[in-house]
């Protein structure tokens, strides 16, 4: 049996035909076309979901379930996105909506949370029973993943690790605090600690790496260079890593995952990133030696985690 998985996006819906394994048999992707009316956008996840169900040889008897992943916070018991400003989405019944159009079981869950279940079933901490996934990208997303199930929190909202804050009275926070982790940790914040960097020592390797062009430098700028010995940049992704081993020394402290997956740009940095990350996370963390260790892992499935862990909704599902 197969299960077809949507990761709905504010510029793009991406859909696969997964099979048991969490393999994508085919996938697809269209723009979102925002602006559009609920109803519009819903029609085009069905079309695109028949889409990948025909032409992955399959017939509607061979699926089981749809599974959406949303963003903003998703009701998984009603099947509606309750809240996601980039569509303008407010109570949208997105289930009920969907199979208006495809008479199949449907599935929803915020999408942090579908690709922290698709690592902990299909990806990085297969074999987990207890992980978090957390990807650091325009912002700092987490999806949590307790005795086998996803933790969301009564109100669907839970997994904020991006706010919880690092430095009290630190850097001003889009969520209107100060000092939170996303305002370190995140790619964006990376960038502009890589920027703030190159300005301040025009010799730095990364200014010639991106041209002379102040804005074209990011992440990838910052560990390139640091990676070719440039001082500057060594600094830069030193102080980032410390940024990034406070809060999951946090989230370990309090959850004590099997293991914590790293998603995002940092996470194809490999070993450069990720082995100095565990040195400052095991000798900061709560217990030091004297508790097993949770495993610091990169994510394995990339873009296709959101599709993957829609697809696996229905497992999470009460019977
Ligand atoms: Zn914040």
């Amino acid at each position: 049996m197969f299960n077809v998985g949507i990761d709905l996006g504010g510029t793009k819906i991406a859909a696969g035909l997964v099979d048991s394994d969490g393999n994508i048999l085919i996938k697809r992707s269209i723009p979102t076309a925002r602006g559009r009316h609920y109803s519009q956008i819903v029609r085009d996840m069905a079309d695109l979901a028949l889409e990948v169900i025909s032409k992955g040889g399959a017939s509607l008897e061979d699926v089981e379930s749809i599974g959406v992943g949303s963003p903003g916070a998703a009701d998984s018991k009603t099947g509606t996105v309750i809240y996601y400003s980039g569509l303008n989405f407010k109570d949208v019944p997105l289930a009920v909506e969907l199979q208006k159009h495809i008479t199949l079981p449907v599935y929803l869950e915020n999408d942090a949370d579908c690709a922290a279940l698709a690592e902990s079933i299909a990806g990085a901490a297969r074999g987990t029973e207890s992980s978090l996934t957390v990807t650091f990208g325009t912002g700092v997303g987490c999806g949590i993943v307790l005795n086998g199930s996803l933790y969301g929190g009564f109100n669907h909202a839970a997994g904020e690790a991006g706010h919880m804050v690092i430095c009290c009275g630190g850097e001003r926070c889009s969520c209107g605090r100060n000092g939170c982790w996303e305002a370190y940790a995140s790619g964006t914040a990376l960038a502009s600690q890589a920027r703030r960097a190159a300005q301040a020592s025009p010799a730095s390797l990364m200014n010639s790496l991106a041209a002379g062009r102040i804005s074209g430098i990011d992440g990838t700028t910052a560990f390139e260079a640091a990676r070719k010995g440039d001082e500057t940049a060594v600094k830069v992704i030193n102080n980032y890593i410390r940024y990034v081993s406070e809060g999951l020394i946090n989230l370990i402290n309090l959850l004590r995952p099997e293991a914590v997956v790293i998603g995002g740009g940092v996470s194809q940095q490999g070993d450069f990133f990720l082995e100095p990350l565990k040195e400052l996370v095991y000798s900061g963390v709560y217990g030091g030696e004297n508790l097993p260790r949770t495993r610091i892992l990169a994510a394995e499935l990339g873009n296709d985690a959101g599709i993957i862990g829609a697809a696996m909704l229905k497992r999470q599902a009460l019977p």
